[in-house]
């Protein structure tokens, strides 16, 4: 538990607090690239403890969200086969495809299980020989290298009754397209912690000489939000746009030379979809042409695709920061956990799931309210957990 205290000190808050509105003299629009980081945010009201000048725009940085609906309809349709035992992480389950998703699948008679690693469907290849398994490859590049890591095995242990079903994003290309966009507001960006101890921060200096926009790279607690908007804010007070690492007991600027190497072994850089904002250059890995055989797409050859998203659905303007999970007319009414219209509703790292559980009572459904509202929050006193925002 240490970090977890010592990373949600309410003193140490108010310090930041202190400093951040101490620094802001306009207003500043800053993203977090990464919907763990909107989660802590949302859930601690953090973005309502800021001065007026900062604003928080929630990124595209959930996998479960922007995976494409013709791969979630792909995966429906692969589990459905016969003698396929179709393995995946829980939060995909409820994601909706076109008309149903993964748990219909599995009431109608499909093998869906749950597994809490690529490694675990590997197991399940090994003790099911005579059946096809397929484990759902989806995630940034925090969940890339152990999906590598369960083909390489598999190709080494000959196993050929694994294949993955691939749909991984890059953040990079992500923040050169939202930055590219003729609508984008942001100034400054939190970049996410825990893809850069996986990709290092190589990849960020030119992105923010170019945008000349400052990256901070930031962690997942409140205190880790704070020094992350106040770093940011304070580059943009002086006119630097630099990248700055806030998280260096998780993030080397190497990051992490073995789960690269793995990496650069089984994937390929490809374009890739990503679900209500389109295809986005070199966004995406595959696998490479040594490891095909092990690609369920290939393998599988799943054709006459017809997607089909919910009119009502407004997740790609949330994924973009366009909009703010409230200002969806459906949110909360059409739209919640139980029966999602979009992906960012039923992720645990959604933007709209992440309002529905902390926000909904004070917002409620219909048209757009502010964000913030009159009456901010004072900095807690209890701990930043037991907040009542939270
Ligand atoms: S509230 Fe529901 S319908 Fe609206 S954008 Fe979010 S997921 Fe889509």
């Amino acid at each position: 538990m240490k970090y977890i205290e010592e990373f949600q000190d309410p003193a140490l808050a108010r310090r930041l607090l202190d400093d951040i509105r101490a620094t802001v003299t306009r207003p500043w629009a800053l993203m977090e690239v990464c919907g763990g980081q909107t989660h802590t945010i949302i859930r601690h009201g953090i973005d309502q403890l800021l001065p007026d000048e900062v604003e928080l725009i929630h990124g595209p940085g959930c996998p479960v969200c922007v995976t494409p609906l013709e791969v979630i309809d792909k995966a429906l349709e692969i589990a459905s086969r016969p003698g396929v035992i179709f393995c995946s992480f829980g939060d995909m389950l409820r994601v909706p495809g076109t008309g149903r998703d993964l748990f219909q699948v599995r009431g109608e008679g499909g093998d869906v299980r749950v597994v809490y690693s690529p490694l675990d469907a590997l197991k399940t290849a090994r003790q099911n020989p005579d059946r096809e398994v397929v484990f759902f490859g989806i995630g940034f590049e925090t969940t890339a290298p152990p999906n590598a890591m369960a083909v390489y095995q598999a190709r080494k242990l000959g196993i050929t009754n694994f294949s993955l079903l691939v749909s991984h994003v890059r953040v990079p290309p992500a923040i050169e397209a939202i930055m590219r966009s003729p609508s984008c507001r942001v100034q400054g960006f939190l970049a996410a912690g825990h893809v850069c101890s996986v990709m290092g921060t190589a990849e960020y200096p030119e992105l923010a000489d170019r945008h000349r926009v400052p990256i901070v790279v930031t962690g997942f607690e409140p205190l880790d939000i704070l020094e992350g908007v106040r770093r940011a804010v304070r580059q943009l007070e002086r006119g630097e746009h630099t990248v700055e690492n806030a998280y260096p007991r998780a993030v080397r600027p190497e990051g992490n030379p073995a789960a690269l190497a793995m990496l650069a072994d089984v994937f390929e850089v490809t374009d890739r979809a990503w679900r209500g904002i389109g295809t986005i250059p070199d966004s995406g890995w595959r696998l490479s042409e040594r490891f095909r055989e092990y690609d369920a797409e290939h393998r599988f050859r799943v054709t006459g695709i017809t997607t089909r998203e919910p009119a009502a659905c407004r997740s790609g303007e949330v994924l973009q920061g366009l909009i703010k999970p409230h200002e969806c007319e459906a949110f909360g009414t059409l739209c919640t956990p139980r029966s999602p219209l979009g992906a960012t509703m039923v992720s645990s790292e959604g933007a709209c799931a992440a309002y529905y559980l902390y926000r909904r009572l004070d917002l409620g459904p219909g048209p757009a309210r502010p964000a913030t509202t009159p009456d901010r929050p004072t900095v807690p006193t209890a701990p930043l957990e037991a907040s009542p925002v939270a």
